[in-house]
C-alpha cells in the first residue's frame, strides 16, 4: 500500500494553522519566514514559490529577497545579518543550490541557529545528535519519520532500519531521528559491500541515493515498510519526463508492507515540515 505524503502533509499544515492563529491571538505574534533565493535557476524559483504560497496558507508572513546571480558572499552575509537581528524575521531559508563563488557552508554558518529552519547549521545538527529537544532538524527526515510512523505507529522501537545514503540534508540525520526512535539503525552508502543482503534485513528501508529505481525488489524484505526520498527525472517512451523515485516502485510496492510513492510521498512532507519549524522558531521567541 501507499503512504499518503500528499493528504499526510495537508493534515499537519491544518494542524500548524491552528497553531499559528492561535500563537497571535494569544502572543500577538505572526510566525515570519524570509527566503533568500539568488540567481534564477528555474527548480530554485519553483521551489521558493511553493514555500511562500504554503506558509502563507496557513497564516504566517513570508517574503523572499531575489538576488542577482553575481552577488557577492560578503554582500549575501551582510543580508543575513540584518535577517539575523530582525526580531519580526523567525525563520531565514537560503535557497540551495547557491552559485558556485559562494561557499554555502559559510552562509549556512552565517544563519542565527535559532532561525535556521532548514536545521543545517552545524548547531542544530550537534543538538540532533545529542537529542536536544531543542534542535531544529531538516525538513525532509522529520517527514521520513512522520511517514514511518504513520504506517507503522508511534513506536519504532527495536525494527532495524537500513538508510542508503549518508548526505548532510538527509541520510545522516534521519539515521539520527530513527535511533532517537530506539531503532537498530544501519547506514549504507556508496562504499557498502553487499548492500542487497544489508537491505535485505530492513524493517524499514529508507532510500536517499539520487539513482532511478535503484532499490530492486529482491532487496526488500517482505512485509517492510519503504520511504524513497529519491526524486529523478527520467525520460518515458513518449519523448516526454516523469519523476521516479529511488526505488522500483512498480516491482517493490507488492512485496512491501507500504511504500511512500514519488512524487506524492516524501516530497509534499519536506515544506509541511518547514512551516513546523518556522512556528516552532517564532514560538521560541517569545521566551
Ligand atoms: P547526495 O548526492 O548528497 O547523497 C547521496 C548518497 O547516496 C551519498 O551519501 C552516497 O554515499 C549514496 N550513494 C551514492 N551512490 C550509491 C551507491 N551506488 N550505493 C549506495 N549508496 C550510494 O543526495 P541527497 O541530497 O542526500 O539526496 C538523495 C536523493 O533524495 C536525491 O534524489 C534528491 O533529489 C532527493 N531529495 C529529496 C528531497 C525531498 O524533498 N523529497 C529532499 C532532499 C533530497
Amino acid at each position: 500500500m501507499n503512504i499518503d505524503g500528499k493528504l499526510t502533509a495537508k493534515k499537519l499544515r491544518s494542524e500548524l494553522a491552528v497553531e499559528v492563529a492561535e500563537l497571535k491571538s494569544s502572543c500577538g505574534i505572526q510566525p515570519k519566514l524570509t527566503v533568500i533565493l539568488v540567481g534564477e535557476d528555474p527548480a530554485s524559483q519553483v521551489y521558493v514559490k511553493n514555500k511562500i504560497k504554503q506558509t502563507q496558507e496557513i497564516g504566517m508572513i513570508s517574503d523572499v529577497i531575489k538576488l542577482p546571480i553575481n552577488t557577492e558572499q560578503d554582500e549575501l552575509l551582510g543580508y543575513l545579518a540584518r535577517l539575523n537581528n530582525d526580531a519580526n524575521i523567525h525563520g531565514i531559508l537560503v535557497q540551495l543550490p547557491l552559485p558556485k563563488h559562494i561557499d554555502e557552508s559559510v552562509i549556512i554558518s552565517a544563519i542565527s541557529p535559532d532561525k535556521d529552519v532548514d536545521g543545517f547549521h552545524a548547531m542544530n545538527s550537534g543538538r540532533l545528535f545529542n537529542g536536544d529537544s531543542g534542535a531544529l532538524i531538516p525538513c525532509t527526515p522529520q517527514g521520513c519519520i512522520i511517514l514511518a510512523k504513520q504506517h507503522l505507529g508511534n513506536d519504532l522501537s527495536g525494527l532495524h532500519a537500513v538508510v542508503i545514503g549518508r548526505s548532510n540534508i538527509v541520510g545522516k540525520p534521519v539515521s539520527m531521528l530513527l535511533l532517537q526512535e530506539n531503532c537498530t539503525v544501519t547506514i549504507a552508502h556508496s562504499r557498502t559491500k553487499d548492500l542487497a543482503s544489508i537491505c535485505r534485513q530492513a524493517d524499514i528501508l529508507v532510500a536517499a541515493v539520487g539513482i532511478a529505481k535503484f532499490v530492486k525488489v529482491d532487496w526488500v524484505k517482505a512485509g517492510a515498510t519503504v520511504i524513497d526520498v529519491g526524486i529523478n527525472r527520467i525520460s518515458t517512451d513518449d519523448g516526454g519526463t516523469k519523476l521516479v523515485g529511488d526505488v522500483d516502485y512498480d516491482s517493490v510496492v507488492d512485496k512491501c508492507a507500504a511504500i511512500t510513492p514519488v512524487p506524492g510521498g516524501v516530497g509534499p512532507m519536506t515544506i509541511a515540515c518547514l512551516l513546523k519549524n518556522t512556528l516552532a522558531a517564532a514560538k521560541r521567541s517569545v521566551h
